[in-house]
């Protein structure tokens, strides 16, 4: 053990531990391999056509951080009701913060256990690009966190995490790679390429593009002479008959315990 900081927050104590760790062992030669679109509201798309997103358990503890707060916010500043309030929200606060880093934990572990090769979008460059009114803080907290996550569970098995460029990525083609005139707009949910007439949801055709670009994939398509009908399948086929939970069956039941 290198370190250890013991912090309060609100009634609670906490113990920060850093340690040394072996070094981590040789990357692997990836055979399955995903892109993934960061969304908003918390939602991921894969390049192999999958949504998952977070259970309702952490919508409903937003919803009533977002109350409570409201409630706050209307009441005298400095008051007892005041003071009370506030710590109802701090705890309310916690919880929500805990609750997400727990998911974190569970969906880096389902991705990294499914997958060799996971790339997702570069956010420091997405949000140079993006609107500021979608780029809330705490969705972008929360992304960030996923992203550490797989990036250091991957690194302990020899698994590999990529980030991308993410510039082009929902306005181009992910099956000719042409890129489209008219730009998305928010509400459309479906990529039409003017080029080949292709139709597909714009994030599941945004998370073909991230895995495209990658450099690890394009290396590895390279080596094994897999072609682009690669891209868009992974090797956990569904066998007739058999019942396989989805991904947000195996998230739930990872978070449940
Ligand atoms: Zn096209």
């Amino acid at each position: 053990m290198k370190t250890c900081t013991i912090k309060k927050e609100g009634k609670k104590w906490f113990a920060f531990i850093t340690i040394e760790l072996p070094d981590y062992p040789e990357p692997i030669i990836p055979l399955t391999m995903v892109g993934i679109d960061l969304g908003l509201n918390n939602l991921i798309a894969t390049s192999d056509g999958k949504f998952i997103e977070p259970p309702k358990l952490l919508r409903n503890a937003e919803k009533r951080l977002a109350v409570e707060q409201r409630k706050l916010s209307n009441m005298e500043y400095g008051s007892q009701n005041y003071l009370k309030q506030k710590r109802k929200v701090n705890r309310i606060h916690r919880k929500v913060k805990g609750t997400r880093n727990h998911i974190s934990h569970c969906l880096s572990k389902l991705l990294v256990a499914k997958y060799d090769l996971i790339v997702f979008e570069d956010l420091k460059i997405k949000n140079l690009v993006k609107n500021s009114k979608l780029s809330k803080s705490i969705h972008d907290a929360s992304w960030g966190r996923l992203v550490q996550h797989v990036m250091y569970k991957t690194a302990e098995i020899g698994k590999i995490m990529e980030k991308v460029d993410p510039k082009n990525t929902s306005q181009t083609c992910s099956a000719c790679g042409k890129k489209s005139k008219t730009k998305l707009k928010l509400k459309d949910r479906i990529f039409h390429c003017e080029h080949c007439g292709l139709k597909i949801d714009r994030d599941i055709n945004a998370s073909i593009n991230i895995l495209l670009k990658s450099i690890t994939y394009k290396n590895t398509v390279g080596l094994t002479g897999i072609n682009g009908c690669g891209v868009g399948t992974s090797t956990t086929s569904c066998k007739a008959g058999m019942q396989v939970p989805t991904m947000n069956q195996q998230l739930l039941n990872l978070i449940k315990g």
